[in-house]
This record gives structure tokens, C-alpha cells and sequence, in this order.
């Protein structure tokens, strides 16, 4: 069969984000996604109204049911919602119930591109530091990067995630809306081995970040390495956003939908 993603993520009921972005990028991306779902969403294509987080023991029950059923060569997650349910991920990686060795692309969610909370900031950074060692790939933007390493400089943010224990960072500065064109910096090991530039396009998309960092995950499982997985990734989520649905016509403001077909 194709090779296997395990998801955690959260459903988004617009369809833009979370495990419907993540499976339709793997698929895209040539492997099969599974999903461990971590947290219903309340939320429309524009605005996060709220959400109910799964308890952590029915998220490792999904989690260990798909497991020792299907070949799962990359774990990705996306929103956790809870410390409860990082900790619970730290302690598959931990307990080697995830073997040993697995490739993890972890998207550390915080908010959603609308600004809408999708779990307490505070507390969920402090959370995913313990699972940063697990990391094959962390994937923040700017906000996410400065929250997590408490840095503001953006290299030495890196630097300090890859002190913490993750192999490689993507940073995104997607979100940074008056830096022009949008740039991502590879830092494999601490160095920075890659940079590329995207073009800035109009809108704010919904689930770009979630897309990207699936197609990853997706691309590492199909088997490429960590370089040239993230170049075809960057030409993937560009097509997504050229080609966006556009909900609200009427309004320039409103958030587009990636077209990831
Ligand atoms: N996961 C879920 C369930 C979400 O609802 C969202 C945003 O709405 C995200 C992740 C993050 O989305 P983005 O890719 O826009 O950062």
C-alpha cells in the first residue's frame, strides 16, 4: 500500500484546515493519511468560535488502534488543543509505542490564521518543549517560533529549537503581512541549509499552514529527504493558493481556501 501518515490534528467543519487539509496534502502527496482526531473546532471559513478538545486517552485509542494495523512510516501533528494531549503524544514517543526513530513533522499550532484561540498559548508552549526532541521537523511561523523559543531574532530562535532537541526547523514568514515576499528558512542541525522565496499572494488562506507541513510529512513518507521535500512542497501550496476557493467574494478581507486538487 501507500506509505502511511499518522494525523493529529483537529476538525476544522469549513474544510479549510486541520484534518481535512492534512489529508487532502498527503494524498496529493503520494501516501495514505490516517488520523488520530484531537479536538472538534467550531469555526467557520473566516472565524474560530470555539472548540472541544478530546480526551487525551481517546486520542491514544485511535492513535494505537491504527498503529499495529497499518505500515505508518511519518507521524505529523497539527493542533493538540491541550497540554493533556501533547503530553500524551510526548509518552508514545517516549515509551517507544511510536517506534524509535520515526520521522515527525510537528506543526505547532497555536492559534488559527484568523486569530481565534485553538488552546491556552501559555500553557501549550510550555508543553511542547518536551516534545520537541521527538521532532524530525518543527514547522513554525514567526509568532510560533518567537513563542517557543523566546526569542525574537528568528535565527537564533531556530538555533535554540535545535538546542532543545528538534532536527530541523521550517520557519515561515508567512504571517509577517508587511514583509513582502514570503520567505522560509531550513535550519537542519542548527544551520541554515535552504532558503526559499514565495510569492506574497492577496488574500489570507485558510489551512496554508496545515497544507504545507502535511505535504511534508507526506513527501518524507513517499521518501524523499527533508531538502527536497520541502522544495516540492513550496511549489505545491503555491498552486493551492493560486487556485483558492473564494468563499466571500464580496469582501477582500475575507480568508480564501486552498484548492489542494
Ligand atoms: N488545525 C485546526 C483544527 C484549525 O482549525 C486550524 C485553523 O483554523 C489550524 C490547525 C491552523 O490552520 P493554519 O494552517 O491556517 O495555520
Amino acid at each position: 500500500m501507500r506509505p502511511v501518515v499518522l494525523c493529529f490534528s483537529g476538525l476544522d467543519p469549513s474544510g479549510g484546515a486541520g484534518l481535512q487539509a492534512d489529508i487532502e496534502a498527503i494524498g496529493q502527496a503520494g501516501a495514505h493519511a490516517t488520523v488520530a482526531c484531537t479536538a472538534i473546532t467550531v469555526q467557520s471559513s473566516q472565524q474560530v468560535f470555539g472548540f472541544e478538545a478530546c480526551d487525551a486517552e481517546l486520542v491514544k485509542a485511535q492513535a494505537t488502534t491504527v498503529l499495529p494495523d497499518l505500515p505508518v512510516s511519518v507521524i505529523k501533528s497539527g493542533m493538540l488543543g491541550t497540554t493533556a494531549n501533547i503530553a500524551m503524544l510526548t509518552r508514545l514517543f517516549a515509551e517507544e509505542t511510536i517506534p524509535k526513530g520515526t520521522p515527525f513533522v510537528l506543526d505547532p499550532v497555536l492559534v488559527a490564521n484568523s486569530g481565534g484561540s485553538l488552546g491556552d498559548e501559555h500553557t501549550l508552549v510550555t508543553a511542547f518543549r518536551k516534545l520537541l526532541p521527538y521532532a524530525t521537523l518543527i514547522t513554525p511561523n514567526t509568532h510560533e517560533l518567537r513563542a517557543l523559543s523566546g526569542e525574537q531574532d528568528l535565527h537564533i530562535g531556530a538555533q535554540k529549537l535545535w538546542a532543545q532537541g528538534t532536527q530541523a526547523v521550517l520557519v515561515k514568514t508567512s504571517h509577517d503581512f508587511d514583509s513582502g515576499d514570503i520567505e522560509q528558512y531550513l535550519y537542519i542541525q542548527g544551520e541554515m541549509v535552504h532558503k526559499s522565496t514565495l510569492p506574497r499572494l492577496d488574500g489570507e488562506f485558510h489551512g496554508s499552514g496545515c497544507s504545507l507541513a502535511s505535504f511534508i510529512a507526506g513527501r518524507l513518507a513517499v521518501g524523499d529527504d527533508l531538502i527536497a521535500a520541502v522544495i516540492k512542497a513550496d511549489s505545491w501550496i503555491t498552486q493551492t493558493l493560486i487556485a483558492a476557493d473564494v468563499p466571500h467574494p464580496e469582501d477582500a478581507s475575507a480568508q480564501l481556501i486552498p484548492n489542494r486538487f
